[in-house]
């Protein structure tokens, strides 16, 4: 049994064949799914709740994504806050730090991180975290609001970033890069996350994992990201809790 802790269900390149992607899943083994509410922007952030009812193993979240952040204004804050009530949203994301893509600015990004961190408090919810080529900032970001629980998502940091997760309390959830030839430095991270700690997702439609590399991703790939994963933590002598 696994668990894709994070996929774009809603995205466009789905739109198509949505129902045989979720049963080629179901067959490979996926029991659970969590489609991301990031959509188009921040008035889409709803658009994995019909996903979701539609489907009782899927669940969603609802956020402004780091690349939006520019968009989003207070009324958005209280939109997330009343989709959040809703049954099949389980927490806010992905929220955080972009600053390869740099597409909002990086003051505006660090507010509306924050603003969304201390929302997830508030609704006592888990926070799912994207941080990109920002270490420093967004574990200044996290010691300044404390998330109570939470997941580092598609983990490209370095070893300070995972310590600080893992200090906190916070889940690491490990892509189909984990698969890519020039991985080592995050697969030495990945053999330093406790087995009750690690999660695997697939980003889908994006970064599709060895040897789907270059195709469209879908949640079905998450069994070739699971293997390689205990394949080499294995080797490291890594006993797996589950
Ligand atoms: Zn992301
Ligand atoms: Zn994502």
């Amino acid at each position: 049994m696994l668990v894709d802790s994070h996929a774009h269900l809603d995205d466009p390149k789905f739109v198509e064949d949505r129902a045989e992607v979720l049963e080629r899943a179901w067959n490979a083994g996926v029991r659970t799914i969590l489609t991301i509410g990031n959509g188009t922007g921040p008035d889409d952030m709803g658009c994995g709740i019909p996903i979701a009812e539609a489907s009782d193993w899927i669940y969603t979240t609802v956020g402004v994504h780091p690349h939006d952040a520019e968009s989003m204004t207070s009324s958005h804050l209280t939109m997330m806050a009343d989709l959040a009530s809703g049954d099949r949203v389980v927490a806010i994301g992905e929220i955080g730090l972009d600053f390869y893509y740099d597409n909002s600015p990086r003051k505006t990004q660090l507010d509306a991180f924050k603003a969304q961190l201390e929302l997830a408090s508030r609704l006592n919810l888990p926070v799912i975290i994207h941080t990109r080529d920002a270490d420093q900032e967004t574990i200044e970001a996290l010691e300044e609001v404390r998330p109570r629980r939470g997941i580092l998502h598609c983990f490209s940091g370095g070893q300070a970033l995972a310590e600080c997760a893992l200090e906190m309390g916070l889940m690491i959830s490990f892509s189909g890069i984990v698969t890519f030839k020039t991985a080592d430095s995050i697969r030495e991270i990945a053999e330093t996350v406790p087995s009750d700690r690690i999660l695997v997702e697939t980003d889908a439609p994006y970064l599709a994992p060895v040897p789907h590399r270059g195709k469209r991703n879908e949640p079905a790939f998450v069994v070739e990201t699971a293997a390689r994963l205990s394949g080499f933590r294995c080797i490291a002598g890594i006993q797996e809790k589950r």
